[in-house]
């Protein structure tokens, strides 16, 4: 039977950084023990396509509040290895980091290959063997539990003293992270809380003007509300589609209303148009241009804080004409225009689906592992890192920082003796 000192089941980012890690921290004449098994015929897909093929790696401030999850032990595992960390160890590996506007970092190549040709070429330099076509099927613990594991792949098995699982979570099936990971943990004993999609697109009603809109990004504060709670309320940019709605804003908040709708307890997304401004607010203004310009027309007052083609579309939906000027609108049709442009209720039918979403929420309970060792409580010798814990950030570099930040503890902690 093949053998290895360690097992890497997954070679995504927190693969990948699992095996460097582990692989510098026994240094080169112990690495070739070191296997990173991936299902998938090519490695690196979801590296490649990240960030619009440019690759966020990070963000140049990440803290706690930025994910989802358990916000203690994510504040632990962060402070394991820093936004610096990352900075400093992609320079060691060739990759000079850029940092945009936003506050999210990209290679300066603006290629998500460089990041990827570095993450490989420090692997084969440490002798990690990168098995790609390894479809992990089954991990079982040998009857001694110190005496490691048998890890059943497409082609044999192999024994391993340790075994990272970094096999991600479920967006994009077709890349190879299709939540079969999950049924690993699963049958060596671990827990997975209810996984949904995040960073996802939402699915508006055929009915809505959405198509119409198809392109156009405008700033929006969106509301998710379940039971009269509000989950979630944050401020960005919205971008329309021809299915629905997209965009940083609404990607973020798509996890809220995807997992309302997991818990049966389907939420309600509102948008207000005009963010900061409440329907009190927008209504004196509207009396305001209405006393100062009473023949101006709806359409052409709206547009003076909105995008003109979005005004037009609101104004249909409300059955209104964009030529009324606006001293003639009656007071029904201002209240309900104001009422749309503050409190817009989304019909979202769907989220966009694992084909689209960019991340999962849920997963393995990080409560699960040792925040400073990333080695399961319940399996000695069994670490886990990246997505398929139960932790999602939210757009801008964050996903990837849990996944090297996860990854390199548990490649230091591999070698260290169990207690
Ligand atoms: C379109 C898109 C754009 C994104 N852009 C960004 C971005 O710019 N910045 C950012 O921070 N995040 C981004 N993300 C999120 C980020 O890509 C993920 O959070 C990150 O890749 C997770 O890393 P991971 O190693 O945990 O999992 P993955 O990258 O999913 O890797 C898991 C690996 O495990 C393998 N695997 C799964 N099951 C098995 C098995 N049974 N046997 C063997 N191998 C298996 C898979 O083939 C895969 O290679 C993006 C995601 C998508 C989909």
């Amino acid at each position: 039977m093949a053998r290895a000192d360690i097992a890497i089941v997954g070679a995504g980012a927190a693969g990948l950084a699992a095996a460097i890690f582990s692989g510098e921290a026994v240094g080169p004449s112990g690495s070739q023990s070191i296997v990173l098994l991936d299902g998938a015929k090519t490695i690196g897909a979801k590296i490649l396509v990240s960030g619009g093929g440019r690759c966020n790696v990070t963000h140049e401030v990440v803290a706690p509040t930025d994910f989802f999850g358990n916000r203690r032990m994510i504040k632990n595992v962060l402070a394991a290895f820093t936004v610096d960390s990352t900075i400093t160890w992609f320079a060691s590996m060739g990759v000079e980091l850029k940092r945009e506007e936003t506050g999210k970092l990209f290679p300066v190549t603006d290629r998500s290959r460089t990041v990827l040709n570095a993450l490989v070429e420090r692997c084969r330099e440490l002798g990690v063997a990168i098995l790609p076509d390894h479809r992990v099927t089954k991990i079982a613990r040998i009857s001694d539990s110190s005496a490691g594991f048998v890890v059943h792949h497409s082609h044999g098995v192999l024994r391993a003293s340790r075994v990272i699982l970094a096999t991600g979570g479920r967006s994009i099936p077709k890349s190879g992270s299709d939540g079969f990971g999950y049924e690993l943990a699963r049958r060596l004993g671990h827990h997975v809380t209810p996984t949904v999609p995040a960073l996802a697109p939402l699915v508006l009603d055929d009915r809505m003007f959405h198509k119409n809109l198809s392109g156009l990004s405008q700033e929006v504060e969106l509301t998710t509300v379940a039971k009269g709670k509000t989950l979630d309320a944050r401020t960005g940019s919205l971008l329309w589609t021809h299915f629905g709605i997209s965009g940083p804003v609404v990607m973020d908040a798509s996890r809220f209303w995807c997992l309302a709708q997991e818990q049966g307890e389907p939420a309600e997304v509102y948008g207000n148009f005009l963010p900061g401004q409440n329907q009190e607010q927008v209504r004196r203004w509207f009396m305001d241009q209405t006393r100062e310009h009473p023949r101006r027309s709806l359409g052409k007052t709206l547009a003076q804080r909105l995008p003109q083609r979005f005004t037009e579309s609101l104004i249909q939906h409300a059955g209104c004409d964009s030529q009324t000027a606006i001293a003639q609108l009656p007071k029904k049709d201002r209240d309900q225009l104001l009422s749309l442009l503050t409190k817009f209720l989304f019909p979202i039918v769907q989220d966009r689906g694992w084909n689209y979403a960019e991340v999962t929420a849920g997963g393995v309970p990080l409560e699960e592992v040792n925040f400073r060792t990333m080695e399961s409580k319940l399996v000695p010798g069994l670490y886990l890192a990246g997505e398929i814990l139960d932790c999602d950030g939210r757009i801008g570099g964050f996903n990837f920082q849990w996944a090297w930040v996860t990854g390199h503890l548990a490649g230091q902690a591999v070698w260290r003796p169990q207690v």
